[in-house]
């Protein structure tokens, strides 16, 4: 990371709502406190890309990237899409999805992030090069079985349960599922994390395995 990138949050995610459902309270947060996050979404219609706009505004969010392009059409050829955004967007951390994710767009999405951090680091590739600190893994319908950490949510857990109202084409399908489990998702961490409501993540250190890296070089490890 250059000196003169400011701290930032980029929230990578496979769907319109999976911003809200999984880091909506961490996001609003953040955005609260001044640190800017920004969101890129890899698949967007005209209809769910306003519902995504609306909702992003109610989180505060700073810009919004989406591709045009469908629910399941998510593979790994999206990797230099991640890597362009990361490379504008020059984020200290990224949220995205978990690998224990039973939704398989989910599981590529974190994969295209794994790759996307790695190759943008790489200051032989990019003379702009940019080396994200940390991954986190947000949880969606899915419950990760270890979460490293509880991010408390209870001052923005209504900001986020109306930005994801926003998302009205997805809410009518699955009869008040998602707007329950939410509730019940943030209470059931807030209890973990000793606080009214929480949204959990894993913690995960990006490769960067290249030889390219003085930070990599330690003198012991303490
Ligand atoms: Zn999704």
């Amino acid at each position: 990371m250059n000196d003169s990138d400011a701290t930032s949050i980029l929230v990578v995610s496979a769907h319109p709502d999976d911003e809200s459902l999984g880091a909506g309270g961490t996001i609003a947060t953040h955005t609260a406190e001044g640190i800017p996050v920004d969101v890129f979404c890899l698949t967007s219609n005209n209809v769910r890309k306003v519902e995504l706009d609306a909702a992003c505004k109610e989180l505060g969010v700073r810009k919004v990237y989406t591709e045009n392009r469908g629910d399941f059409a998510i593979d790994l050829e999206l990797r230099q899409e991640v890597v362009d955004v990361i490379l504008e967007t020059r984020p200290t951390i990224i949220i995205t999805h978990s690998t224990e994710d039973y939704n398989v767009n989910h599981v590529v999405c974190s994969e295209l992030v794994d790759q996307a951090v790695e190759w943008a680091s790489h200051s032989t590739i990019f003379d702009n090069a940019h080396r994200v600190g940390r991954i986190y893994h947000m949880e969606i319908n899915s419950l990760q079985s270890r979460p490293h950490i509880m991010v408390d949510i209870s001052s923005t857990y209504e900001t986020a349960l109306s930005a994801l109202k926003k998302h009205n084409s997805q809410l009518q399908k699955a009869d008040g599922f998602y707007v329950n489990f939410y509730d019940a998702r943030t209470r059931l961490r807030g209890v973990q994390g000793a606080c009214e409501r929480a949204e959990a993540f894993t913690i995960r250190i990006p490769f960067h395995a290249g030889p390219f890296y003085p930070e990599n070089s330690v003198r012991t490890l303490l």
